[in-house]
Protein backbone atom coordinates (compact mmCIF):
# COMPACT_ATOMS: atom_id res chain seq x y z
CA UNK A 1 0.00 0.00 0.00
CA UNK A 2 1.85 3.46 -0.73
CA UNK A 3 0.62 6.43 -0.04
CA UNK A 4 1.42 10.11 -1.51
CA UNK A 5 3.03 12.74 0.41
CA UNK A 6 0.92 13.97 2.77
CA UNK A 7 0.88 17.80 4.08
CA UNK A 8 2.92 18.68 6.92
CA UNK A 9 -0.53 18.55 9.39
CA UNK A 10 -0.87 15.43 8.52
CA UNK A 11 -2.00 13.18 11.76
CA UNK A 12 0.60 13.40 14.05
CA UNK A 13 0.27 11.17 16.85
CA UNK A 14 3.55 11.39 18.57
CA UNK A 15 2.22 13.34 21.33
CA UNK A 16 -0.46 11.49 22.26
CA UNK A 17 0.89 7.92 21.17
CA UNK A 18 -2.11 6.50 20.18
CA UNK A 19 -2.28 6.19 16.66
CA UNK A 20 -4.82 3.99 14.95
CA UNK A 21 -5.50 1.94 18.20
CA UNK A 22 -5.57 -1.39 16.40
CA UNK A 23 -6.83 -4.03 18.23
CA UNK A 24 -5.46 -6.59 15.82
CA UNK A 25 -3.98 -7.00 12.33
CA UNK A 26 -7.38 -8.00 10.61
CA UNK A 27 -9.67 -5.60 13.02
CA UNK A 28 -7.61 -2.31 12.21
CA UNK A 29 -9.73 0.43 10.40
CA UNK A 30 -7.89 1.93 7.53
CA UNK A 31 -8.64 5.96 6.95
CA UNK A 32 -7.17 8.06 4.29
CA UNK A 33 -3.72 8.74 6.12
CA UNK A 34 -3.55 5.68 8.62
CA UNK A 35 -3.74 2.48 6.80
CA UNK A 36 -4.33 -1.03 8.18
CA UNK A 37 -1.33 -1.97 6.84
CA UNK A 38 1.82 0.27 6.62
CA UNK A 39 3.92 -0.46 3.70
CA UNK A 40 7.12 -0.10 6.42
CA UNK A 41 6.89 -0.51 10.31
CA UNK A 42 10.46 1.59 11.48
CA UNK A 43 10.92 0.35 15.25
CA UNK A 44 13.38 2.88 16.87
CA UNK A 45 13.30 6.50 16.15
CA UNK A 46 16.89 7.62 16.53
CA UNK A 47 18.91 8.97 13.97
CA UNK A 48 18.72 5.26 12.07
CA UNK A 49 15.02 5.31 11.95
CA UNK A 50 13.82 8.61 11.39
CA UNK A 51 16.83 8.97 8.19
CA UNK A 52 15.18 5.71 6.69
CA UNK A 53 11.28 6.98 7.67
CA UNK A 54 12.58 10.65 5.44
CA UNK A 55 13.88 8.03 2.52
CA UNK A 56 11.09 6.17 2.55
CA UNK A 57 8.39 8.94 3.23
CA UNK A 58 9.88 10.47 -0.13
CA UNK A 59 9.77 7.45 -1.97
CA UNK A 60 5.56 7.38 -1.33
CA UNK A 61 5.79 4.14 1.04
CA UNK A 62 3.25 4.40 3.83
CA UNK A 63 5.75 4.62 6.58
CA UNK A 64 5.37 4.13 10.92
CA UNK A 65 7.77 4.84 13.43
CA UNK A 66 7.40 3.64 17.22
CA UNK A 67 9.73 4.91 19.55
CA UNK A 68 10.57 4.39 22.82
CA UNK A 69 12.31 7.98 23.48
CA UNK A 70 15.94 6.65 24.85
CA UNK A 71 18.06 7.56 22.26
CA UNK A 72 21.40 6.33 23.34
CA UNK A 73 23.36 9.56 23.32
CA UNK A 74 20.66 11.36 25.45
CA UNK A 75 23.03 12.17 28.60
CA UNK A 76 25.50 13.99 26.37
CA UNK A 77 24.87 17.53 25.80
CA UNK A 78 25.74 17.82 22.11
CA UNK A 79 26.36 15.82 18.84
CA UNK A 80 30.09 16.11 17.39
CA UNK A 81 31.49 14.95 14.33
CA UNK A 82 28.41 15.20 12.04
CA UNK A 83 28.92 18.09 9.55
CA UNK A 84 27.07 20.98 9.47
CA UNK A 85 25.33 20.00 13.64
CA UNK A 86 28.52 20.09 15.54
CA UNK A 87 27.40 20.69 18.99
CA UNK A 88 23.54 20.66 18.29
CA UNK A 89 21.75 18.72 21.24
CA UNK A 90 20.48 15.35 20.62
CA UNK A 91 16.93 16.28 21.75
CA UNK A 92 16.79 19.40 18.53
CA UNK A 93 18.78 16.50 16.47
CA UNK A 94 15.85 14.62 16.57
CA UNK A 95 13.38 16.79 16.59
CA UNK A 96 14.62 18.59 13.51
CA UNK A 97 14.63 14.54 12.29
CA UNK A 98 10.55 14.00 13.61
CA UNK A 99 9.78 17.21 11.65
CA UNK A 100 11.15 16.08 8.75
CA UNK A 101 9.94 12.67 8.53
CA UNK A 102 6.36 14.00 9.30
CA UNK A 103 6.65 16.74 6.67
CA UNK A 104 7.07 13.23 4.23
CA UNK A 105 3.53 11.49 5.48
CA UNK A 106 5.47 9.27 8.19
CA UNK A 107 3.26 8.83 11.46
CA UNK A 108 5.26 8.74 14.61
CA UNK A 109 4.19 6.86 17.59
CA UNK A 110 5.68 7.12 21.05
CA UNK A 111 5.68 3.50 22.46
CA UNK A 112 7.89 0.44 23.30
CA UNK A 113 7.78 -2.90 20.87
CA UNK A 114 7.26 -5.38 23.08
CA UNK A 115 6.43 -8.35 20.43
CA UNK A 116 6.67 -9.13 16.65
CA UNK A 117 4.98 -11.52 14.73
CA UNK A 118 4.54 -12.52 11.34
CA UNK A 119 0.91 -11.89 9.67
CA UNK A 120 -0.95 -12.79 6.50
CA UNK A 121 0.19 -9.23 5.65
CA UNK A 122 3.56 -9.34 7.05
CA UNK A 123 4.13 -8.27 10.31
CA UNK A 124 2.25 -7.48 13.39
CA UNK A 125 4.17 -5.28 16.42
CA UNK A 126 2.74 -5.42 19.68
CA UNK A 127 3.19 -2.04 21.82
CA UNK A 128 3.82 -2.49 25.74
CA UNK A 129 0.26 -0.57 25.87
CA UNK A 130 -1.45 -3.57 23.79
CA UNK A 131 -1.52 -1.28 20.35
CA UNK A 132 -0.92 -3.85 17.33
CA UNK A 133 0.55 -2.47 14.14
CA UNK A 134 0.86 -4.15 11.20
CA UNK A 135 3.35 -3.43 8.08
CA UNK A 136 4.56 -5.35 5.11
CA UNK A 137 8.38 -4.70 6.00
CA UNK A 138 10.36 -4.27 9.45
CA UNK A 139 13.67 -2.03 10.12
CA UNK A 140 14.30 -2.24 13.17
CA UNK A 141 16.42 0.64 14.26
CA UNK A 142 16.68 0.16 18.34
CA UNK A 143 20.31 1.34 18.79
CA UNK A 144 21.48 -0.48 21.58
CA UNK A 145 22.20 -0.31 25.29
CA UNK A 146 25.82 0.95 27.16
CA UNK A 147 26.50 -1.58 30.16
CA UNK A 148 29.03 0.07 32.15
CA UNK A 149 32.06 -0.92 35.03
CA UNK A 150 31.01 -1.27 38.70
CA UNK A 151 32.18 1.32 40.16
CA UNK A 152 30.71 3.72 42.55
CA UNK A 153 30.09 7.53 41.53
CA UNK A 154 30.68 6.33 37.79
CA UNK A 155 27.17 5.30 35.72
CA UNK A 156 25.94 9.03 36.84
CA UNK A 157 28.90 10.59 34.90
CA UNK A 158 28.10 9.12 31.66
CA UNK A 159 28.24 11.01 28.48
CA UNK A 160 29.34 13.71 30.65
CA UNK A 161 33.13 13.21 31.73
CA UNK A 162 32.45 9.36 32.10
CA UNK A 163 33.18 9.15 27.74
CA UNK A 164 33.96 6.15 25.53
CA UNK A 165 34.45 8.04 22.54
CA UNK A 166 37.25 10.53 21.39
CA UNK A 167 35.44 11.57 18.30
CA UNK A 168 32.44 12.23 20.35
CA UNK A 169 34.09 13.94 23.39
CA UNK A 170 38.18 13.72 22.65
CA UNK A 171 38.24 17.98 21.94
CA UNK A 172 36.21 18.79 24.94
CA UNK A 173 38.53 17.10 27.06
CA UNK A 174 41.72 18.02 25.43
CA UNK A 175 44.91 18.68 27.11
CA UNK A 176 42.55 17.49 30.34
CA UNK A 177 43.71 14.78 32.98
CA UNK A 178 42.01 12.05 31.45
CA UNK A 179 42.09 8.47 33.26
CA UNK A 180 41.36 4.93 31.42
CA UNK A 181 39.80 2.62 33.09
CA UNK A 182 41.43 -0.68 32.05
CA UNK A 183 38.81 -3.61 32.21
CA UNK A 184 39.99 -5.24 29.20
CA UNK A 185 41.58 -6.09 25.76
CA UNK A 186 40.14 -2.99 24.56
CA UNK A 187 41.63 -0.37 27.17
CA UNK A 188 45.60 -0.35 26.52
CA UNK A 189 44.23 0.78 22.70
CA UNK A 190 41.99 3.39 24.30
CA UNK A 191 44.67 4.88 26.34
CA UNK A 192 46.89 5.16 23.13
CA UNK A 193 44.01 6.70 21.56
CA UNK A 194 43.23 9.38 24.06
CA UNK A 195 46.77 10.12 24.16
CA UNK A 196 46.29 12.25 21.04
CA UNK A 197 43.82 14.79 22.74
CA UNK A 198 46.14 14.95 25.99
CA UNK A 199 49.31 14.43 27.35
CA UNK A 200 48.33 13.79 30.90
CA UNK A 201 46.53 10.40 30.14
CA UNK A 202 46.59 7.40 33.09
CA UNK A 203 45.52 3.88 32.45
CA UNK A 204 43.97 2.50 35.96
CA UNK A 205 44.55 -1.61 35.91
CA UNK A 206 41.36 -3.02 36.88
CA UNK A 207 39.75 -6.20 37.81
CA UNK A 208 39.94 -7.99 34.17
CA UNK A 209 43.38 -6.77 33.73
CA UNK A 210 44.34 -8.14 37.13
CA UNK A 211 44.22 -11.07 39.14
CA UNK A 212 41.38 -11.97 42.10
CA UNK A 213 43.99 -10.68 44.59
CA UNK A 214 44.77 -7.53 42.69
CA UNK A 215 47.95 -8.15 41.48
CA UNK A 216 49.10 -7.59 37.76
CA UNK A 217 47.78 -10.40 35.65
CA UNK A 218 50.28 -12.00 33.15
CA UNK A 219 47.33 -12.72 30.79
CA UNK A 220 45.33 -10.03 30.66
CA UNK A 221 47.51 -7.29 31.62
CA UNK A 222 49.03 -5.41 29.18
CA UNK A 223 52.18 -7.12 26.58
CA UNK A 224 55.52 -6.57 26.81
CA UNK A 225 54.94 -4.69 23.36
CA UNK A 226 52.11 -2.79 24.96
CA UNK A 227 53.86 -1.62 28.29
CA UNK A 228 56.35 -0.55 25.64
CA UNK A 229 53.99 1.86 23.57
CA UNK A 230 52.50 3.03 26.91
CA UNK A 231 56.13 4.11 28.51
CA UNK A 232 57.21 5.51 25.26
CA UNK A 233 54.00 7.49 24.70
CA UNK A 234 54.55 8.90 28.28
CA UNK A 235 51.12 7.24 29.67
CA UNK A 236 51.20 6.60 33.16
CA UNK A 237 49.63 3.30 34.78
CA UNK A 238 48.40 2.91 37.97
CA UNK A 239 48.29 -0.91 39.30
CA UNK A 240 45.07 -1.30 41.74
CA UNK A 241 41.21 -0.99 40.99
CA UNK A 242 39.07 2.65 41.53
CA UNK A 243 36.50 1.91 43.67
CA UNK A 244 34.74 4.96 43.20
CA UNK A 245 35.00 8.19 41.12
CA UNK A 246 34.93 11.60 43.01
CA UNK A 247 32.52 14.54 42.10
CA UNK A 248 32.87 18.12 43.27
CA UNK A 249 30.38 20.55 42.27
CA UNK A 250 28.87 18.25 39.58
CA UNK A 251 32.55 17.63 38.16
CA UNK A 252 34.80 14.44 38.25
CA UNK A 253 37.48 15.43 40.33
CA UNK A 254 39.40 11.83 40.76
CA UNK A 255 39.56 8.47 40.81
CA UNK A 256 39.65 6.91 44.39
CA UNK A 257 41.92 3.85 44.64
CA UNK A 258 41.01 0.84 46.88
CA UNK A 259 44.31 1.86 48.83
CA UNK A 260 42.69 5.12 49.37
CA UNK A 261 44.61 7.36 47.23
CA UNK A 262 42.65 10.06 44.55
CA UNK A 263 44.07 10.52 41.90
CA UNK A 264 42.93 13.99 40.11
CA UNK A 265 41.24 13.62 36.90
CA UNK A 266 38.57 15.43 35.23
CA UNK A 267 37.65 13.17 32.55
CA UNK A 268 37.62 8.70 33.00
CA UNK A 269 36.95 6.64 29.73
CA UNK A 270 35.48 3.27 29.61
CA UNK A 271 35.09 0.77 27.13
CA UNK A 272 31.02 -0.39 27.90
CA UNK A 273 29.87 -3.63 26.85
CA UNK A 274 27.39 -2.68 23.66
CA UNK A 275 24.48 -4.79 23.63
CA UNK A 276 21.67 -4.67 20.78
CA UNK A 277 18.08 -3.56 22.24
CA UNK A 278 16.25 -6.70 20.25
CA UNK A 279 14.01 -8.56 23.35
CA UNK A 280 11.30 -7.57 20.95
CA UNK A 281 11.88 -10.27 18.30
CA UNK A 282 11.98 -12.94 19.67
CA UNK A 283 8.98 -14.12 18.49
CA UNK A 284 10.41 -14.08 14.98
CA UNK A 285 13.21 -16.17 15.78
CA UNK A 286 15.56 -12.99 16.07
CA UNK A 287 17.97 -12.99 18.40
CA UNK A 288 21.68 -10.97 18.86
CA UNK A 289 24.81 -12.58 17.97
CA UNK A 290 28.22 -11.93 19.47
CA UNK A 291 30.01 -8.77 17.53
CA UNK A 292 33.31 -10.14 15.81
CA UNK A 293 35.52 -7.44 17.61
CA UNK A 294 33.80 -8.92 21.14
CA UNK A 295 33.03 -6.11 22.65
CA UNK A 296 29.11 -6.78 22.96
CA UNK A 297 25.84 -8.65 20.84
CA UNK A 298 24.38 -7.20 17.83
CA UNK A 299 22.27 -8.07 14.63
CA UNK A 300 24.18 -9.94 12.36
CA UNK A 301 22.83 -8.60 8.55
CA UNK A 302 24.21 -9.31 5.03
CA UNK A 303 25.68 -5.84 3.03
CA UNK A 304 22.11 -4.14 2.58
CA UNK A 305 21.28 -4.38 6.28
CA UNK A 306 18.94 -7.50 6.02
CA UNK A 307 18.43 -9.61 9.59
CA UNK A 308 20.57 -12.86 9.25
CA UNK A 309 21.07 -14.16 12.85
CA UNK A 310 22.49 -17.49 11.48
CA UNK A 311 23.96 -16.83 8.55
CA UNK A 312 20.24 -16.93 6.89
CA UNK A 313 18.33 -13.99 6.14
CA UNK A 314 15.15 -13.29 7.78
CA UNK A 315 12.53 -12.18 4.87
CA UNK A 316 11.38 -8.72 5.33
CA UNK A 317 13.69 -7.49 8.67
CA UNK A 318 16.08 -5.12 8.23
CA UNK A 319 18.58 -3.58 10.61
CA UNK A 320 20.26 -0.48 10.81
CA UNK A 321 22.43 1.99 13.24
CA UNK A 322 23.57 0.71 16.53
CA UNK A 323 21.24 -2.20 16.52
CA UNK A 324 23.75 -3.69 14.05
CA UNK A 325 26.58 -1.54 13.63
CA UNK A 326 27.89 -1.35 17.22
CA UNK A 327 30.68 1.42 16.57
CA UNK A 328 28.05 3.55 14.29
CA UNK A 329 28.42 7.58 15.13
CA UNK A 330 25.45 9.49 14.72
CA UNK A 331 25.87 10.25 11.24
CA UNK A 332 26.97 6.56 9.92
CA UNK A 333 23.68 5.94 11.73
CA UNK A 334 21.51 7.92 9.68
CA UNK A 335 23.20 6.83 6.78
CA UNK A 336 22.73 3.41 7.45
CA UNK A 337 19.02 4.30 7.87
CA UNK A 338 18.78 5.49 4.21
CA UNK A 339 20.83 2.71 3.12
CA UNK A 340 18.46 0.28 4.44
CA UNK A 341 15.66 2.12 3.09
CA UNK A 342 16.65 2.06 -0.25
CA UNK A 343 16.57 -1.78 0.06
CA UNK A 344 13.48 -2.02 1.65
CA UNK A 345 12.04 0.31 -1.32
CA UNK A 346 13.27 -2.29 -3.93
CA UNK A 347 12.20 -5.41 -2.51
CA UNK A 348 8.53 -3.95 -2.45
CA UNK A 349 8.89 -2.80 -5.95
CA UNK A 350 10.07 -6.42 -7.05
CA UNK A 351 7.10 -7.39 -5.10
CA UNK A 352 4.80 -5.36 -6.41
CA UNK A 353 6.09 -6.06 -10.17
CA UNK A 354 5.58 -9.62 -9.26
CA UNK A 355 2.01 -9.48 -8.64
CA UNK A 356 1.22 -7.30 -11.51
CA UNK A 357 3.09 -9.64 -13.72
CA UNK A 358 0.97 -12.43 -12.16
CA UNK A 359 -1.71 -10.90 -13.18
CA UNK A 360 -1.10 -9.74 -16.54
CA UNK A 361 -0.25 -13.28 -16.90
CA UNK A 362 -3.68 -14.56 -15.95
CA UNK A 363 -5.89 -13.10 -18.47
CA UNK A 364 -9.42 -13.99 -17.03
CA UNK A 365 -8.75 -12.62 -13.27
CA UNK A 366 -10.46 -10.02 -11.76
CA UNK A 367 -7.54 -7.87 -11.33
CA UNK A 368 -6.51 -8.15 -14.97
CA UNK A 369 -10.22 -7.52 -16.37
CA UNK A 370 -10.02 -4.39 -14.16
CA UNK A 371 -6.90 -3.39 -15.55
CA UNK A 372 -7.92 -4.09 -19.49
CA UNK A 373 -11.03 -2.02 -18.48
CA UNK A 374 -8.67 0.64 -17.10
CA UNK A 375 -6.41 0.36 -20.43
CA UNK A 376 -8.78 0.31 -23.17
CA UNK A 377 -11.70 2.46 -21.95
CA UNK A 378 -10.18 5.42 -19.25
CA UNK A 379 -12.98 7.68 -18.28
CA UNK A 380 -15.71 5.50 -20.07
CA UNK A 381 -15.43 2.61 -18.10
CA UNK A 382 -18.27 1.85 -15.78
CA UNK A 383 -18.16 -0.60 -13.14
CA UNK A 384 -17.03 -0.94 -9.48
CA UNK A 385 -13.85 0.76 -9.97
CA UNK A 386 -15.94 4.07 -10.42
CA UNK A 387 -16.90 5.77 -6.94
CA UNK A 388 -20.08 4.85 -5.19
CA UNK A 389 -22.72 6.87 -4.15
C1 LIG B 1 27.32 9.35 25.80
C2 LIG B 1 27.35 9.23 24.31
C3 LIG B 1 27.69 10.31 23.52
C4 LIG B 1 27.73 10.19 22.14
N1 LIG B 1 28.10 11.26 21.41
C5 LIG B 1 28.14 11.16 20.06
C6 LIG B 1 28.58 12.26 19.27
O1 LIG B 1 28.96 13.32 19.78
N2 LIG B 1 28.60 12.11 17.93
C7 LIG B 1 28.22 10.95 17.32
O2 LIG B 1 28.23 10.89 16.10
N3 LIG B 1 27.81 9.89 18.04
C8 LIG B 1 27.76 9.98 19.39
N4 LIG B 1 27.35 8.89 20.14
C9 LIG B 1 26.87 7.68 19.44
C10 LIG B 1 25.37 7.85 19.12
O3 LIG B 1 24.65 7.84 20.30
C11 LIG B 1 24.89 6.72 18.19
O4 LIG B 1 25.67 6.75 17.02
C12 LIG B 1 23.43 6.92 17.75
O5 LIG B 1 22.60 7.15 18.87
C13 LIG B 1 22.94 5.67 17.02
O6 LIG B 1 21.68 5.95 16.48
P1 LIG B 1 20.54 4.82 16.40
O7 LIG B 1 19.41 5.47 15.69
O8 LIG B 1 21.10 3.57 15.90
O9 LIG B 1 20.15 4.52 17.94
P2 LIG B 1 19.55 5.49 19.05
O10 LIG B 1 19.93 6.89 18.83
O11 LIG B 1 19.92 4.90 20.37
O12 LIG B 1 17.98 5.38 18.83
C14 LIG B 1 17.30 4.19 19.08
C15 LIG B 1 15.87 4.53 19.46
O13 LIG B 1 15.13 3.32 19.51
C16 LIG B 1 14.28 3.36 20.65
N5 LIG B 1 13.94 2.00 21.06
C17 LIG B 1 14.73 1.07 21.66
N6 LIG B 1 14.04 -0.07 21.89
C18 LIG B 1 12.78 0.17 21.43
C19 LIG B 1 11.60 -0.62 21.39
N7 LIG B 1 11.56 -1.86 21.85
N8 LIG B 1 10.48 -0.06 20.87
C20 LIG B 1 10.50 1.21 20.37
N9 LIG B 1 11.61 2.00 20.39
C21 LIG B 1 12.72 1.48 20.92
C22 LIG B 1 15.09 4.11 21.70
O14 LIG B 1 14.23 4.61 22.69
C23 LIG B 1 15.77 5.18 20.85
O15 LIG B 1 14.99 6.34 20.78
C24 LIG B 1 27.36 8.97 21.53
C25 LIG B 1 27.02 7.87 22.32
C26 LIG B 1 27.02 7.99 23.69
C27 LIG B 1 26.68 6.81 24.54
Amino acid sequence: MTSPRTPSNSPDTSASGSAAPLDGPSSASPSPSIPAVYDVVIIGGGAAGLSAAVVLGRARRSVIVVDGGQPRNAPAAGVHSFLTRDGISPAELLRLGREEARSYGAVLVDGLAVDTRRSADGFVVVLADGMTITGRRLIIATGLVDELPDVAGLAGRWGRDVLHCPYCHGWEVRDQAIGVLGTGPMSVHQALLFRQWSSDVTLFLQHGMLDPDGALSEENGPTPAEWEQLAARGIGVVIGPVESLEVRDDALVGARLASGHLIPLTAMVVAPTFTARTGFLEGLGVAPVPHPMGVGQHLDTDETGRVRPDGVSVPGVWAAGNSTNLMAQVVVSAAAGLGVATAVNADLIMEEINTAVAAYRTPFSAAAEAAQSVTVLGDRRHGLSQPLG
